[in-house]
């Protein structure tokens, strides 16, 4: 139950469904991907035509869901949530696809994990909007071209380089998510305390947000956390101070680093000389999946400038060693 793990825990996406905007003008932040979909998406009701596919990258718990929610919505159209991993063969995706109406959204979450069979049977349907499947096998097999009501896809990703090029041709909105800033998070804070009836004082919101790394998710975990500490411990008000004991009780430091980033920047100080090393050899080093270290910690130290990458791997960079109170390295000249 790590409060940064891009799983979903068991409690929470029940939780995230009542939490979560439904439409744009309650989704904070990502200024610029909100005008840009505002516009797209007003442009495709004009003419009555479904909305371009639209592609949405960036580290988990940033709002890629449920900018597809809000976007079906304001479109007024259902939606159809799957995700890559889930559609095994393309007859799993064909029977997706023949079920949507016109002007319907289908989010594929973790889009870069499509099976290549399915991948391949994507292409058509997302430009043409057609099926094509075989029937039969060997000589006498044919392919039938079968027509699809215009859909809008939706792909969630947390590195567009994860995708193929063929793939990622295909979408004609292609949208980085970036990490929130700390007012940004502190209103979200606020807001979903409001939302979950929670009374929260004074710059209690703010160090929440100071710890959130940036990410929805992880400020709304926090907040839950937290607000478990305050009834125990407390009357069940958020004070600052009853804020700051439960953060500091959930292994958060103060710029929202855990045990694992401690783990990782410790050891390629300790035993790498703050590098540069390669993410494999850190992966192996602390017994993480490489893939974990690259989409879901190494995308925030990076953007709060405490490693840095290189064409020869990942440095630690003087901001981390002196979060780390660890002084540095003599430096050759
Ligand atoms: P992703 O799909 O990128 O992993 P989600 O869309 O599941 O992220 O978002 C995680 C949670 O964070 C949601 O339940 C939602 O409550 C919250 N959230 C995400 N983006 C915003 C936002 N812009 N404003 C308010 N809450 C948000």
């Amino acid at each position: 139950d790590r409060i940064i793990s891009a799983n979903l825990m068991m409690d929470e996406q029940a939780a995230e469904l009542s939490l979560r905007p439904r439409y744009l003008a309650e989704y904070i932040g990502q200024n610029q991907v909100k005008e840009n979909l505002k516009i797209y998406i007003e442009a495709a009701k004009m003419r009555s035509e479904a909305l371009d596919h639209v592609l949405l990258y960036g580290p988990p718990g940033l709002g890629k869901t449920t900018l597809a929610n809000i976007i079906a919505n304001e479109l007024g159209v259902n939606l159809r949530i799957t995700s890559g991993p889930a559609i095994e063969r393309p007859g799993d995706l064909a029977a997706l696809l023949t079920n949507l109406q016109e002007g319907d959204v289908l989010f594929i979450d973790e889009i870069h994990r499509l099976h290549r069979t399915v991948e391949e049977v994507m292409y058509p349907a997302m430009e043409d909007f057609a099926l094509d499947i075989m029937i039969g096998k060997g000589p006498s097999a044919r392919s039938v071209r079968l027509d699809l009501p215009p859909f809008t896809l939706i792909g969630a990703t947390t590195r567009a380089g994860l995708l193929s090029a063929p793939l990622r041709d295909r979408f004609g909105v292609v949208s980085r998510l970036e990490f929130y800033t700390m007012d940004e998070l502190s209103y979200i804070v606020a807001r979903n305390a409001d939302l979950l009836g929670i009374e929260i004082l004074g710059d209690a919101a703010d160090g929440i947000a100071l710890r959130s790394r940036g990410t929805p998710r992880i400020a709304n975990r926090l907040l839950k956390r937290v607000r478990d500490f305050a009834q125990v411990r407390g009357d069940g008000i958020i004070t600052p101070e009853i804020a700051a004991e439960a953060l500091k009780m959930l292994q958060v430091d103060p710029r929202g680093l855990d045990n694992i980033d401690h783990k990782m920047l410790h050891s390629m100080i300790t035993g790498f000389r703050g590098g540069p090393v390669g993410l494999d050899t850190i992966a192996a080093t602390i017994g993480e999946e490489s893939q974990t270290i690259e989409d879901v910690y190494e995308p925030y130290l990076l953007q709060i400038g405490f490693l840095q990458r290189t064409p020869r791997g990942r440095v630690v960079t003087p901001a981390g060693y002196l979060h780390l109170g660890i002084p540095l390295p003599p430096q050759p000249n």
